[in-house]
Order: structure tokens, then sequence, then C-alpha cells
């Protein structure tokens, strides 16, 4: 059996990480909080289970942006990394443009489409939630 291996990092190269599994989910979330933390209309997350991640060089520097969750980014480049929730404590969630290879992930769903620019359009057919996906039980964007 061929060993999996996803590995990603910060632009300066700082933050570096690899996940040695598959990821169990990946989304694109359409929120405010995550076009403020990635600068960007929207922001997809990569989820790898925990036990298979690590951090291989610095780890990101954390801001509480919610009650329920800590965005994570590079203290030296100021890339979008990762985000950090008490309830999905079983898993890292690792913003889909920070991976070497993002082509190798495919998006399950769009959510917080409530909140889409109107002219950022979707053309796909994943599915589409006005707020968070039923996938998750993530309370942290709902604020
Ligand atoms: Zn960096
Ligand atoms: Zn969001």
């Amino acid at each position: 059996m061929t060993e999996v291996i996803y590995e990603g990092g910060c632009l300066c190269g700082a933050i570096r990480y690899r996940a040695s599994a598959n990821p169990t989910r990946c989304m694109i979330c359409h929120c405010q909080t995550c076009r403020k933390h990635s600068g960007g209309p929207c922001l997809s997350f990569v989820h790898f289970p925990v036990e298979s991640f690590s951090w291989l060089g610095a780890k990101p520097k954390r801001f509480r942006s919610s009650a329920f969750a800590e965005r994570g980014f590079c203290a030296a480049c100021g890339s979008t990394i990762s985000m950090h929730e008490e309830v999905l404590a079983d898993r890292v969630q690792i913003a889909l443009g920070s991976l070497d290879q993002p082509e190798r992930v495919r998006p399950d769903d769009h959510v917080w489409t409530k909140s889409r620019i109107a002219w950022f359009d979707i053309s796909d057919n994943l599915p589409r939630f006005p707020g968070n996906s039923p996938a998750v039980p993530s309370k942290a964007l709902d604020d």
C-alpha cells in the first residue's frame, strides 16, 4: 500500500506541515470571518485527522476569532494557515491554498452561502448550505 502524504506551508516557509492520511472533508466557506482571515472572497479548509498531522517547522500563531474557534497564521509572513475548533478537536483544519498540491483535494460543499459576495458566482454542482453544513457539529462561524 502506498503511503499517503500531503504537505504544505506558508508563503515564507517558516511553517511547514505534513499529513499522512487523506482528508476527511473539504469545504468552501463564504462567511465574513473567513473573508477577513484570508483576504479573499471565500476560504477553503481541508480537514485532516489530528493523529495523521504534524507541524514540521514553526507552529501557526493563533488568534481567537470567536468563542468557539481560533485562526492560525504565520507570525512571519501573515499567511492564512489553519482553524482550530474545540468541538472539532479530532482534526486539523488547513487552509486549502497552503497545500503544495491543492488540486489533489476535492471540496465537498459550500457553506455560509448566505454571506457570499453577490458577484462571486458558483458554477459547480456541490451542495450549498446557507450556514454551517450538517456534516460537522461546528459552531465556530455561527456568530
Ligand atoms: Zn510564513
Ligand atoms: Zn467561514
